[in-house]
């Protein structure tokens, strides 16, 4: 697999892309690529979820949210951002996956980068078709255990509903049920959307065509990065 040839310096990312884009996966690869610390808002609210004696009140008040498709309060977001801020120092860099997503958490980011004295160095976004997006959402399976992701179609588990990692049972998310595929596609459209004229006026944006194979796609990302980027900024 082709590395980018500065990989050794710190990279601060951001990773934007409709549900079913496959950020997650390409969060997972260019973790490995690249070195980047992942913070992953979905999965800090799953992990709510799993652990509810764990999770304060208002993580376990996003549940709602979250199992119906929509947007979790921006309040609650950025308290959760807040509280890991330190995340933002860390020596590696780091890659945020699945934040922002609407216009007062880009600005709100941009205001916390900026008291910290860091910068993004690029925000890639995953541009899918549309009609791609709906057969990977409602074709994806996670297991319970593990939570290693299948597809029935493109990714199918050796033995049927059953994770190949650990033997875990695979499950439908929630949220991949039809009725929250359509709330969460909508509200991408009407509130994410925007994010992209924000990131492309900070000259910041930079968009891969996310489809084929995730080792195709995370070759293709690494490629854009280093053009967008090429200098080190350490
Ligand atoms: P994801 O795994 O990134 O698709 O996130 C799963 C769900 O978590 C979303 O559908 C939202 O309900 C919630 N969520 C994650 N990140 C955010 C965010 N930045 N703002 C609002 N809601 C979020």
């Amino acid at each position: 697999m082709q590395t980018p040839p500065d990989v050794g310096r710190t990279w601060r990312l951001a990773l934007l892309g409709a549900p079913g884009a496959g950020k997650g996966t390409q969060a997972q690869l260019l973790t490995s690529a690249l070195g980047a610390c992942p913070l992953s808002t979905g999965d800090v609210f799953r992990a709510a979820r799993d652990n509810p004696k764990r999770a304060g009140a208002a993580l376990a008040a996003a549940q709602t949210f979250m199992a119906r498709g929509e947007l979790v309060p921006d309040s609650v977001v950025l308290d959760l951002i807040r509280e890991r801020s330190r995340c933002l120092h860390c020596k590696g860099g780091f890659m945020l996956d699945g934040f922002p997503r609407t216009l007062p958490q880009a600005r709100a980011l941009d205001a916390l980068l900026a008291a910290e004295k860091l910068r993004l160095d690029a925000v890639i976004y995953f541009d899918v078709a549309p009609e791609l997006l709906l057969a990977r959402l409602t074709g994806r399976r996670v297991c319970a255990r593990c939570q290693a992701v299948f597809h029935i179609q493109n990714r199918p588990s050796r033995i049927d509903g059953v994770c190949d990692q650990c033997g875990g049972a695979l499950e439908q998310r929630a949220d991949d049920q039809p009725k929250a595929i359509a709330v969460r596609l909508d509200a991408y459209r009407k509130i994410t959307m925007p994010l992209l004229e924000h990131y492309r006026r900070q000259d910041l944006l930079v968009a891969i065509r996310a489809e084929g194979e995730p080792a195709e796609i995370l070759a293709r990302t690494l490629d854009a990065l280093v053009l967008h980027t090429p200098a080190a900024s350490g």
